[in-house]
């Protein structure tokens, strides 16, 4: 336990509910006291958004949605919401939704209602992010938090299986990143721990029975504890690795970071006595890195960065690129070499163990 440091916890309303989505939303909206709400959905999201949204004063739905939020998707929806005199926005959706939703808050600072449909964890954070010329910037805005979530299990039924995995391991990314990453303090690695444990237990129910809400409710709650302890500790190694994957090569975001995750663990793990016991015990395991790849196998993991459009000859580019980006945190100082080789290992779908 650390003696001395700061915490910033961010205020926000939460709400689990069990098929109340609709009600919870209008609550919130009533919170906030708007009266003209534009949504924004795309995809599965705009089936359920009619369903959610039916109590509540809409002037416009928004589904022009694209993940990495480019400049020119986030200029439409702002003229859009410019337009529509919204004062106040719904997003339903995985990260892309919200991503969008904050990147309109950001330059008219209209309030969020989120209500999220998968693990990404956007909803608990006060990051944004844009893409421009194939470079992602993310930055840290209070305008862009979200002042509300609505949290509904059975809106999350429809993910598939193998997307479920994809973003419940990036979920628990956000958590294991969170125990070594440049602010990270003893309240982000307690909330990472019990979020480590609600991710591992649910998983493999998910994939068992995509129906069952009270797996699909844990998966939640893991999503939030591990966006909060994220949002604070920010991003460690890992992050900085997939920020760099998804923004130069365009490679999937939850995928991305379902097959790098037990690579960085396999490196900083041993060189983290504190990680190495927090994650190990929320996954009941004797080891870490044993306990997160005997989930993975379980759960039928992503392996390889081939398998999502890498290619090998980016190795060594995206080493580069990701070498000034090592938080001085990392328990493991590293070289491009260190890093080309890290990435070879995930390219290939080694063991990393
Ligand atoms: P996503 O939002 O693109 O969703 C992935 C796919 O799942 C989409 O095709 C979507 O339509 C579909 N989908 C979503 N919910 C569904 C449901 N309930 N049923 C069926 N299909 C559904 O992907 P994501 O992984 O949720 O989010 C990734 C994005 O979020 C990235 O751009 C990432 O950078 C961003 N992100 C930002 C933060 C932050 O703090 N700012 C945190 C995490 C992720």
């Amino acid at each position: 336990m650390t003696t001395g440091f700061e915490h910033e916890t961010l205020g926000q309303r939460v709400r689990f509910t069990r098929d109340g989505a609709a009600e919870g939303v209008a609550a919130e909206v009533s919170h906030l006291g708007a009266e003209r709400v534009m949504v924004i959905a795309s995809g599965a999201g705009e089936a359920l958004a009619a369903r959610v949204t039916a109590d509540i004063p809409v002037v416009l739905v928004h589904d022009d949605v694209v993940m990495h939020v480019p400049v020119e998707v986030a200029d439409r929806a702002r003229e859009a919401a410019e337009s529509s005199g919204a004062d106040a926005l719904v997003c339903l959706g995985g990260g892309s939704t919200t991503g969008l939703a904050k990147a309109v808050a950001l330059t008219t600072g209209l309030p969020i209602v989120a209500v999220p449909t998968t693990y990404a964890g956007s909803e608990a954070t006060n990051v944004w992010g844009l893409t421009e010329d194939a470079v992602k910037t993310t930055g840290v805005d209070a305008r862009v938090l979200p002042r509300a979530i609505v949290y509904d299990a059975s809106l999350t039924t429809s993910l598939p299986v193998d997307l479920s995995v994809a973003s419940g391991l990036n979920a628990l990314a956000h958590c294991v990143d969170s125990m070594w990453a440049p602010r990270s303090d003893p309240i982000d690695r307690a909330l990472a721990e019990e979020g480590i444990r609600a991710l591992g237990g649910a998983l493999p129910r998910v994939v068992d029975a995509p129906g069952d809400l009270a797996g699909r409710e844990r998966m939640l709650y893991g999503a939030y504890l591990a966006a909060v302890a994220f949002s604070s500790a920010g991003s460690g190694l890992h992050h900085k690795i997939c920020h760099v994957l998804g923004g130069r090569y365009g490679l999937p975001h939850a995928q991305t970071h379902a097959v790098v995750l037990p690579h960085v663990l396999a490196l900083n793990a041993p060189r983290s006595p504190e990680a190495e016991a927090r994650i190990s015990r929320a996954l009941g395991s004797d080891s870490a890195l044993a306990g997160l790849q005997e989930l993975r196998d379980r759960i039928d993991a992503p392996t390889s960065l081939r398998d999502f459009g890498l290619r090998e000859e980016q190795l060594a580019d995206a080493a580069s690129a990701v070498l000034p980006a090592v938080p001085p945190s990392n328990p493991v100082t590293l070289s491009t070499d260190d890093l080309e080789r890290l990435l070879r290992r995930a390219w290939e779908g080694a063991d990393p163990r």
